[in-house]
């Protein structure tokens, strides 16, 4: 059935204590940073909320959207491993659940509004650098394919916010299918408020995976638990195979920062890799690298073992049968997260398949690649290239210069694709689609913003512009497409908390 849109507030409706009512804080001087009209489209925000003055002073807490209630949650989590038992939204402000016509809905969610009864001290602010930062890379997430939240707008406050030195601050406008997060559960079944536990288990199970429990005639709560466990665990696996594949190090995965729903959130001290390193650390506070690269998979299977050991009490009311369950869908984690990987490998490299050999083929490509010092995107898009054959009519040839190894590399994997099955310019076709020309580079963002610091906007919106096509060369791409060198290089992130 079609409804007009309109906005929900099922959280608050949560009867238990989840969610406090709470007010933006109003800002000094608002103006625009960025708007993406195409999100708004999609999720039929009404036209009057559309970068108007409108839209403008409800971002910034000094006036209201009609039918919106702003409310904060609560949630708990591991922080680089160590429980914390209450986080909360501490600098988000939640508007409520716009609801599309098809009866879609999308929590809008602004970041940085001020504090809330969870702000635990802090200012609930956040400064310009972390709000450009998600707005570019969330949506050049999204772009790429990569399940995440979306960012409907960004806004200059006027006002400074007080991190290492005085900052101008910034709020977002997120959008997300929910934020609910592992920490979410955690909240409850650490608290033991058994009640508060099934009645978030129901409602994130009847949010985000109405088709399965339907399709498994789930109706009783420990049948509900169980879908939310497994589809989430594999949501999370396929998910980290994604990020893998293009090199995305998320930099702060603390169950907190995990959603239920699959998308990729916080996008606080996260970086893509330039030159490839398999242990590549960006965030300044992740001093034991325990989020770097190459620990991702590893750190996905832990958070989702957190996360089945609170579901525990609700997956069956005999505690041998809930731990059973629950490990046997923890020993899955591996597989899903390697069948995940190997076909988005297999599809990267252009093979029918990921074959058992192909292990060690794709190995020695990235070992190649780290000590020749090459850059991950372009290798797979001058690989790409050499597949299509058109390696010369391309801006690839100047913008990557392969090793020898490198090349030498390439007469095994035309070997190994010489055996493909089927038709190999669907193969090669298909690479084009799974390596990216661009990537949202730390350089630029960087660069992007430096300038919308002191309120120059043009480069945040080339860079918005030019990330909603990832897979097409594009004419100044020489720009957009090249690896850093030098000074250019950034090696360090930092959260903005
Ligand atoms: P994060 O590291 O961004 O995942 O944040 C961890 C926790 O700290 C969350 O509960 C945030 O809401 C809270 N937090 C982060 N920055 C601030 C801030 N400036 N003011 C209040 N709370 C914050
Ligand atoms: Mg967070």
């Amino acid at each position: 059935m079609m409804h007009t849109p309109h906005w929900q507030h099922s959280y608050q409706a949560l009867g238990r204590a989840y969610t406090a009512t709470v007010a933006p804080e109003p800002a000094t001087a608002p103006e625009w940073m960025a708007w993406n009209e195409a999100l708004a489209t999609e999720i039929e925000w009404p036209d009057m909320w559309r970068k108007t003055d409108l839209a403008l002073a409800a971002f910034s807490g000094r006036g209201e959207l009609e039918g919106a209630k702003p409310s904060a949650s609560v949630y708990a989590g591991h922080q680089f491993g160590q429980y914390n038992p209450q986080l909360g939204d501490g600098r988000a402000v939640l508007l409520g659940e716009w609801t599309r016509s098809d009866a879609e809905r999308f929590d809008i969610q602004l970041k940085g509004a001020g504090q809330t009864p969870y702000s635990r001290g802090g200012d609930g602010k956040s400064p310009v650098g972390p709000v450009v930062r998600e707005f570019l890379l969330s949506e050049a997430m999204h772009h790429l394919g990569v399940p995440t939240t979306r960012a409907l707008g960004a806004i200059a406050t006027g006002d400074r916010v007080y991190r290492n030195d005085m900052e101008p601050g910034a709020v977002i406008v997120r959008v997300a299918k929910s934020h609910l997060r592992f920490g979410s559960i955690q909240y409850f079944a650490m608290t033991r408020d058994g009640d508060g536990l099934a009645e978030l288990v129901e409602y994130a199970a009847e949010r985000h995976f109405a088709d399965i429990l339907a399709a498994k005639d789930a109706t009783t709560l420990e049948a509900k638990a169980e879908v939310l466990l497994e589809a989430t665990v594999k949501r999370i696996a396929s998910l980290v195979a994604h990020w893998q594949s293009l090199g995305f190090v998320h930099g702060v995965m603390n169950t907190d920062n995990m959603l239920l729903s699959g998308e990729t959130i916080d996008y606080g001290p996260c970086a893509f890799v330039d030159t490839y390193q398999a242990d590549a650390v960006f965030s300044a506070i992740d001093s034991h690298g325990r989020y770097r690269l190459s620990n991702q998979p590893g750190i996905g299977h832990w958070n989702t073992s957190v996360l089945a050991s609170c579901l525990l009490k609700v997956l069956n009311s005999q505690e041998d049968k809930a731990v059973a369950y629950a490990q046997s869908v923890i020993d899955e984690f591996p597989r899903w997260y390697t069948d995940a990987f190997k076909t988005r490998i297999a599809a990267k490299l252009g093979l029918d398949s990921f074959r058992p050999e192909d292990t060690e083929l794709h190995d020695t490509f990235l070992t190649i690649l780290e000590r020749d010092a090459l850059d991950l995107t372009l290798a797979y898009r001058w690989l790409t290239h050499q597949a299509l054959d058109d390696a010369n009519h391309t801006p690839i040839g100047d913008l990557f210069t392969p090793s020898e190894d490198l090349i030498e590399w390439t007469a095994s994997w035309r070997q190994r694709r010489a055996v493909n099955k089927g038709d190999n310019q669907e193969t090669a076709d298909l690479m084009r689609r799974a390596n990216p020309v661009v990537i949202p580079r730390n350089h630029l963002v960087a660069s992007a913003i430096g300038d919308a610091e002191s309120q120059d906007y043009d480069k945040l919106e080339a860079a918005f512009i030019r990330w909603q096509q990832p897979f097409d060369w594009h004419d100044n791409d020489a720009l957009w497409a090249a690896t850093p060198t030098g000074s250019e290089r950034v090696t360090r992130t930092f959260c903005g908390t």
